[in-house]
């Protein structure tokens, strides 16, 4: 049987385990050979392989078997897809080579009773999933991430102020708080800086932060080891729960059940709750409703995309904190103005590029200047690289000189018209990769030769005018924010 052949057999198994559960669990499997009566599915995590075959083991030898394929058993290998003789080895039980360490293969055999399910796959449980059980998620915190080395500006000034407060303790009054936002933009941080915090002013408090996936480990230990009562004490008898990331739970039907009963418990108990996810809690797919209202029933603030001028903050404040590393380094002027420009995808970006630079500059002993820092981090920039469009630049120009667009791009050659309309040419051709006959016709279907010669005429006018090189400073930066 192939791949391909499972791949429109599995499509049985809907209707027994659900929709969710089938994009969540099934479909991602995939055959690497049925022999001898053993199934070899290939499976991202140990994790996954465990799960599957603890609660989908049945139905899926079920479909096999009416495939007229006999399989006795399944066997669930993590890792890159392998040789097929590689493969058809370990289906024979032989380790083979390439299964990382907690890459132990998850087996089930048809079970008759939940009891024999469970045992084979106790055997067989990644050791990743082995912790100590009886303990507090332990103290899993960065100490990099403090409120000192936070910091703040317009974007994300407002769950700052709501970290700060929840820090200092004392009587909940927003529960939970909820902080979201994009990659890299501080959620966090912020969560391991009020763990800080709160530990400094009250050791005695519990307080646990955890990620999502590493609740939902737990969550599922316990299960397995028939532990669940251990499980929600533990988590019942926390003062400050945090959770990061909690999208990931989304569409994990059993995981999001008892984060709910967990999430009621300590609300009754007035403990409070900290949690963060990508986006707001209305808008992650998949999520409960009654999870939804819940999680949006405290405080729901969210950190904004990066502006110039906070990354040039966050860059200023990472330079000072590398120096003690790197005492002789110096950067150039305008170099962090540079990066602050440039990188405006994340902050995670941001600090790995200034380092990097750092790095750099140590080894070759000399002042960094912007064009060796260009050189240096030419790939990052280049991924950074904001698509600015054509439309954007014709709309920016049209604001700043306030003229309509049908203008810009239409035939009036009036000089209020036609300077504006030389200046968006000229940002086009130096800020998007559009070639001139693709400008053109974005400006009413003018001659390649018409736009070259718009430019020209700007990049003359931009040396002698300086209100010309001016709005083009502006217009640069308006576009790069
Ligand atoms: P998220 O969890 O939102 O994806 P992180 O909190 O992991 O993002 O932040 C990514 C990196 O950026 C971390 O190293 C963090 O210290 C840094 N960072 C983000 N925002 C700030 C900020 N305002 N001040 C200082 N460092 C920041
Ligand atoms: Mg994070």
């Amino acid at each position: 049987m192939t791949n391909e052949t499972w791949g429109s057999m599995r499509q049985e198994l809907i209707a027994s385990v659900g929709r969710n559960n089938f994009a969540n669990w099934i479909e991602p499997l995939e055959l690497d050979a049925l022999e001898d009566g053993v199934a070899t599915f290939r499976v991202t995590s140990p994790f996954v392989g465990d799960w599957v075959s603890r609660n989908y083991g049945d139905a899926i030898l079920n479909v096999i078997n009416k495939s007229g394929r006999p399989a006795e058993r399944l066997v669930f290998e993590v890792g890159p897809r392998r040789e097929p003789a590689a493969a058809a080895a370990s289906a024979h039980g032989a380790p083979a080579n390439g299964v990382s360490a907690n890459g132990t293969p998850a087996e089930v055999t048809p079970s008759h009773g939940p009891a024999g399910a469970r045992a084979s796959s106790d055997r067989a449980a990644p050791a990743v999933l082995r912790g100590e059980a009886d303990d507090l998620p332990g103290p899993d915190l960065d100490d990099r991430f403090t409120f000192d080395s936070f910091v703040v500006g317009k974007p994300n000034e407002l769950a700052h102020a709501a970290a700060r407060r929840v820090a200092e303790g004392g009587d909940v009054t927003f529960n939970p708080l909820f902080l979201y936002g994009g990659v890299g933009l501080g959620k966090t941080h912020l969560m391991h800086a009020i763990a800080w915090e709160l530990r400094r002013r009250q050791p005695d408090l519990r307080v646990v932060y955890l990620s999502a996936e590493q609740f939902m480990y737990r969550f599922i230990q316990a299960l397995r080891e028939r532990q669940m009562i251990d499980f929600k004490q533990l988590f019942r008898s926390v003062d400050v729960l945090m959770v990061d990331d909690v999208q990931f739970i989304a569409g994990k039907d059993s995981t999001q059940e008892e984060f709910f009963h967990t999430f009621n418990a300590l609300v009754d108990q007035r403990s409070q709750i900290i949690l963060s996810a990508d986006r707001a809690p209305g808008e992650i797919e998949k999520m409960e409703s009654r999870i939804v209202s819940r999680m949006q029933s405290g405080l729901v603030v969210d950190l904004h995309p990066t502006t110039y001028e906070l990354r040039l903050g966050i860059l200023q404040q990472k330079a000072e904190r590398f120096r003690p590393q790197f005492r002789d380094i110096r950067l150039a002027d305008g170099v962090l103005e540079f990066l602050a420009h440039r990188i405006t995808s994340n902050v995670r970006v941001l600090e790995g590029a200034l380092m990097r630079l750092f790095a750099m500059g140590s080894l070759v002993g000399r002042e960094v200047t912007i064009d060796m820092t260009q050189e240096c981090l030419v790939d990052i920039l280049r991924q950074s690289d904001r698509k600015t469009t054509i439309d954007e630049i014709q709309r920016k120009v049209c604001d700043h000189y306030n003229i309509r667009i049908s203008d810009l791009v239409g035939p009036k050659r009036t000089r209020i018209f036609a300077r504006p309309r030389q200046i968006a040419m000229y940002l086009c051709k130096q800020m998007t990769q559009r070639s001139l006959p693709e400008i053109g016709r974005k400006f009413g279907g003018r001659d390649h030769t018409t736009i070259l010669h718009g430019v020209k005429k700007i990049e003359e006018l931009r040396g002698k005018d300086s209100q010309i090189a001016e709005d083009l400073e502006m217009l640069r930066r308006a576009l790069e924010a």
